[in-house]
């Protein structure tokens, strides 16, 4: 027989959602009647808008004719995209040969290990998205496991905690080749300033790191005082790979789309370029995002779409702030929700599984313990703010009743 990868075997977060699902069984098993709310899984709830459903039917019924049917295409996606995410997206601060159109964020981080393969050594956020670390264990980077400590002895974990303002404490970080930088952070809710994201291109600049920066949630910013995207900051192009997605701001987390995009002047120490070697990469292991997906992309990022990617964001940045000013009536220690989707509290004198376990009983409300995105997570809970707002309203009504 084959030889499983002892790598695979080193997984720990992967438990972190069938844990809750398992918790959230039992629960029912006893309490067959409970309504359970969950503000638990980071996934959108709200149905795709109109403009864009329309750009997805229109490729679909094209594909159905002679003259608008089409096979392979690009690997890099429609030109049209990758120039409109430029301009739309980025104002123009990076080029469409930059951008990189994919099937979404996950994968394109799982790609990016591929790409710079298992001697790296890699710093995360602590807490962040499991992701980061789980890709990193998958191809071998991370060196072993520590049941105390609750980390791999490979990794430089950057914590991020009230005390810090959720910013890394980089005069005390080792250096590494590669940094994981999610903004706004999933699971704090945290957005670093220009003024951190410069320290953190001055540091990678000085270490001759490359930033893997996560903008999954950059729609959510909406104080215009904060960076959308790491390319605001000098510098950024020699040492930052900015991934991104359209599943939060527009409802696809089904449907697929996201980006990857790879400075052109983002260089290895050899000189060659990083944006060559992953045009290699995605034309050898992927084949280019969906047609139909990329048309709804298109329809997103005209002016209609533009309007309604704007108001499911809205919508769910008001889910956010209902959940905030109850916490916030309640006395809780709230964290996030304000340029993301994400509540990050605690419950005095509790850990993250007791917490979680008391919200369970108490209000049948699912969130997810922090301690589940790392280390510097234990204490904490998370709620997210997708969710219908009948839902949301019963949840914040549960919560005042229950966990005063
Ligand atoms: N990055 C972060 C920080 C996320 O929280 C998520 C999803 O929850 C993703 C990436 C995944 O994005 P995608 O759906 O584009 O794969």
């Amino acid at each position: 027989m084959v030889k499983r990868n002892p790598n695979l075997a080193k997984l720990q977060s992967g438990y972190l959602f069938p844990e809750i699902e398992k918790r959230k069984k039992e629960f029912i098993s006893k309490n067959p009647n409970a309504k359970i709310i969950s503000l638990g899984i980071g996934d959108t709830t709200e149905p795709i808008t109109p403009r864009i459903v329309k750009g997805l039917s229109k490729a679909v019924s094209d594909l159905g004719t002679k003259e608008g049917y089409g096979g392979y295409g690009a690997e890099q996606g429609l030109s049209e995209l990758r120039e409109k995410i430029a301009a739309k997206l980025y104002n123009g601060l990076i080029q469409g040969n930059e951008v990189f159109v994919s099937d979404g964020a996950k994968p394109d981080t799982g790609r990016l290990q591929v790409l710079f393969g298992n001697k790296v050594t890699i710093a995360v956020q602590d807490p962040s998205y499991p992701v980061y670390v789980d890709s990193s264990v998958i191809l071998g980077q991370t060196g072993n496991y520590n049941e105390k400590s609750t980390n791999f002895d490979g990794i430089e974990y950057m914590k991020c905690n009230p005390q810090n303002d959720f910013f890394p404490d980089l005069a005390n970080t080792k250096r590494t080749d590669l940094i994981f930088f999610c903004n706004p952070n999933n699971p704090t809710g945290a957005v670093a300033t220009k003024e951190q994201l410069q320290q953190l291109v001055d540091f990678a600049r000085k270490n001759k790191s490359i930033i893997i920066y996560d903008s999954a949630y950059s729609q959510f910013i909406s104080d215009e005082n904060l960076p959308r995207s790491i390319y605001e900051v000098e510098g950024a192009k020699d040492v930052a790979i900015e991934i991104s997605s359209f599943s939060k701001s527009i409802g696809f987390t089904g449907v697929r789309l996201g980006l990857t995009i790879i400075p052109n002047q983002l260089k290895y120490e050899d000189g060659t370029q990083v944006r060559k070697d992953w045009n290699r990469i995605m034309t050898t292991i992927f084949n280019g995002a969906s047609n139909i997906v990329q048309h709804g992309g298109l329809a997103a990022l005209d002016n209609a779409g533009l309007k309604e990617m704007k108001q499911t964001v809205s919508y769910y940045l008001e889910n956010a702030r209902i959940i905030r000013k109850t916490l916030e009536k309640l006395g809780y220690e709230i964290y996030g929700g304000v340029n993301s989707p994400y509540i990050w509290t605690r419950i005095p004198g509790k850990n993250s599984w007791k917490a979680f376990e008391e919200i369970l009983n108490q209000a049948h409300i699912v969130t997810t313990p922090g301690v589940g995105f790392g280390p510097s997570g234990e204490g904490f809970i998370r709620f997210s703010a997708f969710g219908h707002r009948e839902d949301i309203k019963e949840a914040v009504k549960r919560i005042e009743e229950h966990l005063k």
